[in-house]
């Protein structure tokens, strides 16, 4: 089968939420279906060999599911890139602007080295606005951007431009 569209069978349009005239995509049925789940793991497992990454990191919250099998299956380290306030070491943090107010993601700063290539998994992009931020931070922990992979691109949202000067030519793979 082709796996767009065993993917795209598997994500859910939930109308109106989180609030009213926004169309949200559920992946919860794709995880719960183990051939969709693999086909995904193994589909973003390959875009980490593919662009030489030594790291995955995933974005809180759905990021994490997703990028931490691919870097069991890439043979690969986890790096979780969590909202302010939740990791417990010394840690990096980036603020970016939301709709209305701001937000703020951290790293641990020892996870993230010089000579590490990142590979920044998340399941939806829509602005942009949380990936671009993963990308600066990563360039300032002094790591190298190995690409960024989602599950799916909300592209009417324009996050693809948005993110082209924080991806420097790294690719952005949407599945
Ligand atoms: P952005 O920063 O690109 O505007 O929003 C992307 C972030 O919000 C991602 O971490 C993603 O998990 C979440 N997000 C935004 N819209 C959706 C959606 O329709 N479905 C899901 N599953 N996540 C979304």
């Amino acid at each position: 089968t082709d796996i767009r569209e065993l993917l795209l069978s598997r994500i859910r349009d939930v109308a109106d939420y989180p609030e009213p005239g926004v169309m949200f995509k559920d992946i919860t049925p794709l995880l719960a279906d183990p051939a969709a789940f693999t086909a995904l793991t193994d589909a973003l497992a390959g875009i980490a060999e593919r662009t030489g990454a030594t790291k995955v990191v995933g974005l809180e919250a759905r990021g994490f599911i997703l990028a931490a099998p691919v870097a069991v299956r890439a043979g690969l380290g986890f790096i979780p890139v969590r909202k302010a306030g939740k990791l417990p070491g010394a840690t990096l943090s980036q603020a970016y602007d939301l709709e209305y107010g701001s937000a703020e993601i951290e790293v641990h700063a020892e996870d993230l080295r010089g000579e590490d290539r990142v590979l920044v998994v998340d399941d939806v992009l829509a602005t942009g606005g949380t990936a671009e931020a993963s990308l600066q931070l990563i360039r300032r922990a002094g790591a190298e951007v190995a690409g960024l992979a989602v599950l799916m691109e909300l592209g009417f949202l324009g996050g693809r431009a948005r993110l082209e000067p924080a991806l420097t030519g790294a690719p952005l793979e949407a599945l």
